[in-house]
Parts: C-alpha cells; structure tokens; sequence
C-alpha cells in the first residue's frame, strides 16, 4: 500500500489598508467594540458601497507577485448566507471572475531546489465582524471588523506534506509583508489558513482516495502542518477500518481544528458554490483596469524577495540567517543595496545591519528600513570600521548618536566620531603609553601571561588588550594593541641582561 498526500490551501490575507472594502471606516485592531462602523458595514438598507482603490491596488499587486493573470474586467459577487455577524446577510466576494487567475508560487524545498505550486486564484472580498462568546451566556457581535479587505488565495492541490505547506505559509507571508500588501501579523488573525487535505491510497493496483478535508480558520504556521499531519493520518486509518470512506462515497467535510487537544473535529459536510446563491451586486460597479496601469504595478514590485535572497547570499555572502534580517522588508533591503552602492564593504555592512542597526531597530519596534537613515550614512559607519579609523564598540555609539541627535549642521560619521571622542588612536607613541599603563596596573595577568599554566597564558594577553581598550576609553586601535602587548611579552620573556 503506497499514500500520497494531496494538499491544498485557502488563504486570506487581511490587505493593509487605513480603511474598510467598501466604506470608509477606519481598520483597526483592539478598538471599541463597533466604534469603527457606519450605515454601510452595518448592512443598513439603502446605502450603497463604493470600492477602495488602495485595496485593489494591494490585491493586484499580490496576485502579480503570484505570477497571476490580471483579469482587464472583474465584478462584485453577492455570497448570501445568514449569521450574526454578518449584517447584510450575504458577503461581498468575486465568484466567476476573479481579478486575478491561474500564477504560481515558487517555495523552497527541503532538498534547497525551488518546488513551484500553482495558484488557482487570488480574489478580494470583505471580512465579516466577529461573534463574541468566551465565558458568556449570550453571544456579542462585533462588527469593526466587518467590510475589512481580504484577498483570498487558493492554490492547487500541489502541496505533497505538512512541511512543504508549511513552508509555502512562511514564504507567502515574507512575501506580503515586504511588498507591503498586508502585515500579516499572525496573532491579529491578519492571515489565515485553511487546507483542504486527502490522500490517494494505492492498494492492489487501485487507487482509492479519501474524502477531501477543508480545515476551517486556523491562524498559525504550526496548527497548519499539525492540523495536516493530523488529518493525513486520520484518513488513512479510517480508510483502513472502512474502504467506502472516499471521496466518492462522502464528499467534501468541514473540520475545525482544536489547538490545545491538536486534533481536528468534524463540523459539517462542506457547502457547494450553488450553497450560496451567488449573483452580481446589483450595487457595485465592475472594475475595469488598463493595461499600462498593470505594468506600472508590476514596475513597482521590482525584485522578489527569494531572488533577491539568493543575489545576496551569492554576490554578498550572507547567511540564511543574515537574510532574516536584512529582507524583513523592502526598505531595508534597498537600504543595504544603497550602501552596497555607496562603497560600503559586503562583510562589514553585513555586520553592522545584523548586529548594530538591527539592535536600534528593535529597540525602537521598527525595521532597520523605517529608521530612516541614509545609505551613505549607512555606508560611511562600515568604511569608519573598515578603515580603523574607528572600532566595532565605536561604531555602535556613533549610530546610537545619528538615530538620537541626527547629524549636527551636516556632520559626516567621522566628524561624529571625532565629537564623540571615538576616533582610533593609531598613533604608536600613545599607544604605547596605554600599553604600559595596563601593563603597571595589572601585575597578574602579565604575570599569568609569562607564567607556565597554558590556559592562564593563553587568556592573558586578551585581558591585557580588554584593559588597554579600556585605558584609552575605546579609542585605541585594537590590531596595533594586539601587536604592541605581544612586543612587550616578548621583552618580559627575554632573559634580563645582568
Ligand atoms: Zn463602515
């Protein structure tokens, strides 16, 4: 007996707009219960929606990104269904012309080569508000909510496992997140999930497969590839106990997943389009787009960020890891090409971005992109280190002053370095006078340093180069102080002269 997972996905992606689908009520996390509603995300009769064209703009953005068809004529579709948090008793949606069809997605594989996973459509369509019953005897509805854009991304069935769906989860949310489509921000339900998964069972040359299951909302990487790896198994085992347990037989099935238990639990027989009675709003335009508009969005996406990953691991050596940082957004990652082309070194903005400005970045709760500095800002605090003319420790101060005073009347990363006092001492004769002062100070270690216990011996000289730094008040040339202890040790080693 061989399986073979069959897996596909429903995304929704809340766009990041300032404000709703069809009205103009702010889009907010947290707020008042319905204090962000009007006449018309309320469903009050008589009031007419008019389409944000922000949200459009995301939408065909992403579904460009997705290598999608750009419907030149789309509409607005009437969903109809009845629950309370849906006011108007029916969703604005697309049904039978989408604005986007038939792209790909490519995700990295396991194996480091690129798997591409096709995508049957990408649509928008509006949020509904949300019913509220945890701990209560009575439901509350929220409709804040209510009218929020989503674009809905259903792929085909091409994903092979939970991993690889997984991975295809992880990638697209970069992937909106840097072109600035949707923050994507997990806990705030701002994406969320739902596989549809069943197997094909070959077993004495036939081939059997299992009723599909849709998943319903689950809002986090890991339910997604357990909820999968779950229902994979479930399916087979009750394939196993019952051979009419197939597609066939059964149909499509709703599940919800419980995330504390990690197991799914059937909810219904899945509704089939004609469930809905779509038909056209009667009350909504249809969109009409132009070819030279498409092409200016798709101008503006530029690089992608997996192609862009790779140029940077190839042509700068960063580290997977490297990239986390560096391409958590478009900005920074322009920022990082605009101090590349500013002169700056590979190695040593590499550095400092991971380390230095991402450290003032976080602290600050932005991306390193949002700080708002320069790339020949940027570029010149690399040179600074790469010259000597100031050191690593240095280098943090000197950004730690541009983020907080900005430059004064113009003031370049030296003249800063210079005000602060940080620029490195490569002057031999001061030097020297710190080594000896170290050297006065701290009988010990240059003591442990001469002495027969290797381990002492060995860490000394570190010690000592740490006290001269010191002494000098990080203004020292680190390299020249390495070189200047190790001269020293070596006249202290030499036999005194009677
Ligand atoms: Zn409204």
């Amino acid at each position: 007996m061989t399986i073979r997972p069959i897996i596909g996905l429903e995304i929704h992606v809340q766009l990041a707009t300032r404000s709703k689908l069809f009205c103009s009520c702010a889009v907010e996390f947290a707020a008042e219960p319905n204090s962000r509603v009007c006449p018309v995300c309320l469903g009050m009769p008589g009031t007419l929606p008019v389409m944000n064209r922000a949200a459009y703009e995301l939408a065909v953005r992403a579904a460009l990104a997705l290598n999608c068809r750009i419907a030149r004529f789309t509409k607005w579709d009437r969903k109809s269904y009845y629950y309370p948090d849906m006011p108007k008793n029916y969703q604005i949606s697309q049904y039978d012309l989408p604005l986007s069809s038939e792209g790909y997605f490519e995700v990295p594989a396991a194996d480091g080569s690129l798997k591409r996973i096709g995508i049957i459509r990408a649509h928008l369509e509006e949020d509904a508000g949300k019913n509220l019953h945890e701990g209560l005897a009575y439901t509350r509805v929220d409709l804040n909510r209510a009218g929020t854009p989503l674009l809905e991304i259903v792929t085909k069935p091409d994903l092979s496992d939970a991993d690889e769906a997984y991975a295809f989860c992880v990638e697209l949310q970069r992937l909106v997140q840097y072109l600035g489509i949707s923050e994507a921000n997990m806990q705030q339900g701002q994406m969320r999930f739902e596989p549809n998964v069943n197997v094909a069972i070959t077993d004495g040359g036939v081939e059997y497969r299992t009723p599909i299951s849709e998943v319903k909302n689950l809002n986090s990487f890991r339910s997604v590839r357990a909820a999968i790896a779950y229902e994979i198994d479930r399916q087979v085992k009750a394939w196993q106990a019952d051979h009419n347990y197939t597609l066939d037989k059964v149909g499509k099935l709703n599940f919800g997943w419980d995330d504390a238990r990690e197991v799914t639990e059937f909810q219904r027989g899945k509704e089939e389009s004609h469930d809905y009675r779509y038909f056209p709003d009667p009350d909504l335009v249809p969109v009409t787009v132009e070819d030279a508009w498409i092409e200016q969005v798709q101008r503006e996406i530029g690089e992608l960020p997996l192609t862009r990953q790779a140029r940077f691991m190839r042509d700068f050596g960063m580290t997977a890891k490297d990239c986390e940082v560096i391409l958590a957004d478009r900005a920074t990652a322009d920022l990082y090409d605009g101090a590349i082309a500013a002169g700056a070194d590979a190695k040593v903005l590499t550095k400092q971005m991971v380390g230095v400005w991402n450290h003032l970045a976080s602290a600050r709760g932005v991306s390193i992109g949002a700080l708002g500095i320069a790339p020949v800002t940027v570029a010149d605090l690399a040179k600074a280190v790469q010259d000597g003319s100031i050191s690593a420790t240095a280098a943090a101060q000197v950004a730690e002053e541009i983020l907080n005073r900005g430059p004064v009347a113009g003031e370049g990363v030296q003249a800063i370095a210079a005000r602060l006092g940080v620029v490195q001492e490569r002057d031999e004769g001061a030097t020297q006078k710190w080594v000896e002062d170290a050297f006065a100070a701290n009988p010990q270690a240059v003591a442990d340093a001469l002495g027969t216990n290797e381990r002492k011996a060995k860490a000394a000289p570190g010690f000592l180069r740490g006290q001269v730094m010191k002494i000098s008040q990080g203004k020292a040339d680190p390299k020249l102080v390495g070189e200047l202890i190790e001269r020293k040790l070596d006249e202290l080693r030499r036999p005194k002269s009677p």
